[in-house]
């Protein structure tokens, strides 16, 4: 498979560059040049359904054996044997578990394999990379796990000081591996990411440390994400709506692919919180940007989806210059509209959308509670909250999956305020608060920090 980029004017790559370069060298998303389309399957496993879903997309640079083990490996991390299981929670309504993974959150699914590819990819070209990145809690454990042991990358994630949960910054402290680091900052979420966006800026850094990042941008987590929609979507003898909690627009995109690729898949519910670009945008063909407000859903508090570049490329009939043009002009101005057919043929009848501040995510988490047992994180509730509403008091006439993005117990205060039940970590994470922490402390000071980055991959 050769990808181009949402921008039009980077080199076509394979896949194995597409995995390390992230970003485009125009600024755009890779995408693959066609959808592939699902062939008939004879696989039993979730393991074997993801090698069939995935191999198009990354041959020829891994081969099928390859990507076996690359997904069997990372898929044994998992405690269900299923690793994404489907719970039912009322008539035609599911939840489909992705928290299974050694952080609890989502993210495991496509970091626990990206990791591994990358790992793979410079085994075979000799080389090493050092991937930094920024966390306000979730993306950095999830990274950090995925490719903690791997030979060839070393990992610095920067945290802002103080700011993040208990579970979030222990999940990154304790990883016992001399590759992984957290290193916490001075300054807030924000100051992180402005040092990484430094650090990528500063060239020579850059290549001298071999510079990487596995930012939800990265088309090998968008590509992972895929296998579970068509795994649940096959489940079902009718097409399934899917609601997705969202905040950079990564999953739900990786539903639409895999609807594209040919999964029975009917249309998509995106779930907001009080951050509702995306909300408003289906809903009015608009988007406009706000400031952020912090909600008890902090992984979906953002302001721009950078995963929506790949389906305005598509609404763009895939005119990378039209692309740029719209987004340079949406930095400037902060807003961006699309022509009203545009929205007809990829909006209306695909994606509809609502949001839920957090009183209204906290009577979600009891009402579910209440009814079926289940004891639900505060971004999975946006997702029931909006296939409840969105589908009226009759309830569905087909079957609707809800994505449950984290495990309960990364948001205790929350669950507990809204059910009177505090949730336990599972088994494997039982003993987090009694494993010793090992992390750094930095300044806000990009020259700080980057000798700090070359202490610690250096040794
Ligand atoms: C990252 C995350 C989301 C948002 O996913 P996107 O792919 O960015 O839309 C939702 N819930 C949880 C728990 C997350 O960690």
């Amino acid at each position: 498979m050769r990808y181009v980029s949402t921008r039009g004017s980077a080199p076509e790559l394979g896949f194995a560059d597409v995995l390390l370069a992230g970003l485009a060298t125009d600024g755009g998303l890779y995408v693959p040049e066609r959808w592939p389309q699902l062939a008939a399957s004879s696989a039993v496993t979730y393991v074997e359904r993801a090698v069939e879903v995935m191999l198009p997309f990354v041959e020829p640079d891994l081969d099928e054996l390859t990507l076996t083990q690359l997904c069997t490996e990372a898929y044994a991390t998992f405690r269900h044997p299923a690793v994404v299981p489907l719970v039912q929670i009322e008539h035609h309504q599911w939840v489909q578990e992705l928290f299974h993974g050694p952080t609890l959150a989502f993210k495991d699914v496509a970091l626990q394999l990206v990791g591994r590819m990358f790992d793979h990819v410079l085994a075979e070209r000799g080389r090493r990379v050092t991937i930094v990145g920024a966390t306000s809690g979730d993306t950095g454990s999830a990274a950090i796990d995925g490719v903690a042991g791997c030979e060839h990358v070393d990992i610095v994630i920067l945290y802002p000081l103080g700011r993040t949960s208990d579970v979030q910054r222990r999940q990154m402290t304790t990883v016992d591996q001399p590759n992984a680091h957290a290193v916490a900052v001075e300054g807030t979420f924000d100051d992180c990411q402005d040092l990484v966006k430094a650090m990528f800026n500063d060239v020579d850094f850059r290549e001298r440390n071999q510079l990487s990042a596995v930012n939800s941008i990265n088309w090998a987590r968008v590509m992972a994400q895929t296998v579970y929609y068509v795994t649940a979507a096959e489940t079902f003898a009718d097409p399934v709506t899917f609601s997705v909690p969202t905040g950079n627009f990564g999953n739900v995109l990786a539903g639409w692919i895999a609807r594209e690729m040919g999964a029975p898949i009917r249309d998509f519910i995106v779930a907001s919180n009080t951050n509702d670009i995306l909300s408003r945008f289906v809903n009015d063909g608009d988007m406009t940007t706000r400031d952020v407000v912090p909600t008890l859903s902090p992984s979906m508090d953002i302001q721009v989806s950078s995963n929506f570049e790949r389906l305005l490329f598509e609404m763009n009939g895939r005119d990378g210059g039209l692309t740029a043009e719209q987004l340079t002009r949406f930095r400037v101005t902060g807003h961006l509209a699309v022509e009203p057919d545009q929205r007809d043929r990829f909006v209306t009848g695909h994606f509809r959308a609502a949001s839920f501040d957090d009183d209204a995510t906290v009577t979600e988490i009891s009402r579910i509670h209440r009814e079926t047992g289940m004891l639900l994180d505060p971004h999975s509730a946006t997702g029931t909250a909006a296939a409840a509403l969105l589908t009226g008091l009759d309830g569905p006439d087909h079957p609707i999956v809800t994505m449950a993005t984290a495990h309960p117990a990364k948001f205790p205060e929350a669950v507990e305020r809204a059910t009177g039940v505090r949730p336990a970590l599972p088994e494997h994470l039982a003993d987090l608060f009694d494993r010793p922490e090992r992390t750094e402390t930095v300044a806000n000071d990009l020259a700080a920090v980057q000798a700090l980055v070359e202490r610690l991959t250096r040794p």
